[in-house]
């Protein structure tokens, strides 16, 4: 299976090349040019297998002729090894957890798997690769996490200094040794800039650059699994038909659940729930694009994000072509779009209320991210009430543990969430991190030292 640019003037690579490349050389983002299909029979036959074992199954469609089955199989069993759990919450509404990996956010699920697949294609070559990657939190404390300790590879985390979560913070400072994380004076947007800027600088072609944000495709493959896994806890005789509301900052989960439609997953709709950086749903409802610039600051601080990057291969996936700036040099099918997905904004007001009504009905936590989901699907179905239907199951991704924002839980249902085991050391790690100005100079000469 080969992939292709986004931007359509770079050569198709094979999975592997992909993979450790990040970015494809025009700018554009890696695609695969076909997605194989599962069967109906071959979609009920994952019914009660564990989550590795659904992940083997997904991937080795997606990668087939790539790596061994054996390989990827110890691959699956190493990196999953934490429960996801579907928890009722009533009749057909159901909260997906994917916060149970070691760094409590769904990030674990992709950086776990892509860090052990590039560690297996460098080492066929003995290649060293150093790996440059923005973060508003959760993607940089997921990667230093999966890739900590790994001998062939390199691995720089930009974050704004002033946008992550003290929790945050220490999950990626805290590490060390292979791992070096840089604060910048600037929001999450001028960090994704600085690391695209050194990955379109010619004169650091030397260093072998990779990148580990979702504008890697091998941190998308991964995320359709959990879409599969969910579906897979009904009875496959019930015939049901599901709903995911997909959290939405850089779009790369939801790129994960499109994935999953594609290979034939029944879903209904995917309500694509953002917070006030609404450039999206503005997008699906007028056909116009225009980038937030600057972000807005909202409290679900992993989706403050102003020009998603995964946009372009939304645009791509529906027959359109948009370049790297968001400029649409092809429309794309809008009908089929909206069809497909519902996206809607939400405000932060409407976060904590939900956050708080939440902890009152059913003494469960929200983190903000959780609650701008489940608010995404009360939005969806008071508008489309025709859609009601009761074999359409609907379920809402919580995407961080409750405990990495504490702050609004408790201002919010005054009480606190309890440490998963994860995270309760961490406070007394000693930390080290440089800071930075918001300047592509210093970036540079850091890189070149
Ligand atoms: C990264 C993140 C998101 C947004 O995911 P995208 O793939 O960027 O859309 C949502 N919630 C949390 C907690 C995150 O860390």
């Amino acid at each position: 299976m080969k992939y292709y640019s986004t931007n359509l003037r770079s050569p198709e690579v094979s999975f592997p090349e992909a993979l450790l490349k990040g970015i494809a050389p025009d700018g554009g983002l890696y695609l695969p040019v076909s997605i194989p299909v599962l069967s109906k029979a071959e979609i009920a036959s994952l019914s009660g297998k564990a989550y590795y074992e659904t992940a083997f199954c997904i991937l080795s469609k997606l990668l087939v002729d790539e790596i061994d089955d054996d390989k990827l199989m110890s691959i699956c069993r190493d990196a999953y090894n934490f429960d996801v759990p579907l928890e009722k919450i009533t009749d057909n509404r159901y909260i997906l957890r994917l916060d149970r990996g070691p760094t409590a956010s769904f990030k674990d699920f992709a950086a776990r798997m892509m860090s052990r697949l590039m560690q297996h294609y460098l080492s066929l070559s003995s290649r060293r690769l150093t790996i440059l990657t923005a973060t508003s939190g959760d993607t940089g404390s997921a990667v230093a996490s999966a890739f900590y300790g790994l001998s062939n590879i390199d691995v720089i985390i930009l974050y704004p200094e002033k946008e992550v979560t003290p929790i945050q913070r220490k999950q990626m400072t805290t590490l060390q040794g292979n791992i070096k994380v840089i604060a910048i004076d600037g929001k999450f947007d001028d960090c994704q800039r600085l690391v695209k800027q050194a990955f379109a600088d010619r004169e650091l072609s030397k260093l072998d650059l990779s990148s580990a944000n979702s504008i890697n495709i091998g941190r998308l493959l991964p995320q359709s699994v959990y879409y599969f896994y969910s579906y897979s806890q009904f009875a496959p005789e019930s015939a049901k038909k599901v709903v995911f509301s997909v959290p939405s900052g850089n779009f790369g989960n939801l790129m994960g659940g499109i994935i999953a439609k594609s290979m034939g997953l029944p879903v209904v709709k995917f309500v694509v729930s953002t917070n006030e950086n609404d450039e999206v749903p503005e997008f699906l409802k007028n056909g116009t694009y225009s980038p937030i610039e600057p972000s807005k600051n909202c409290i679900s601080s992993a989706m403050n994000v102003g020009h998603p990057s995964n946009i372009a291969r939304l645009v791509a996936l529906y027959g359109g072509v948009m370049d790297e700036k968001g400029v649409i040099i092809k429309a794309p099918e809008l009908v089929k779009l909206r069809n497909d997905l519902y996206a809607v904004s939400i405000t932060d007001n409407e976060t904590r209320e939900t956050i708080n009504e939440f902890y009152k009905s059913y003494i469960i936590f929200f983190e903000p991210h959780g609650a701008v989901a489940w608010r995404g699907i009360e939005k969806y179905l008071e508008h489309e009430t025709a859609c009601i239907n009761k074999n359409i199951v609907y379920i809402s991704l919580e995407t961080a543990h409750p405990a990495k924002f504490a702050e609004e839980i408790i201002i919010n249902t005054g009480t606190a969430p309890e440490y998963p085991d994860s995270l309760k050391d961490i406070s007394e790690k000693k930390e080290s991190y440089i800071t930075m100005k918001n300047e592509y100079e210093h970036f540079r000469e850091y890189l070149r030292k």
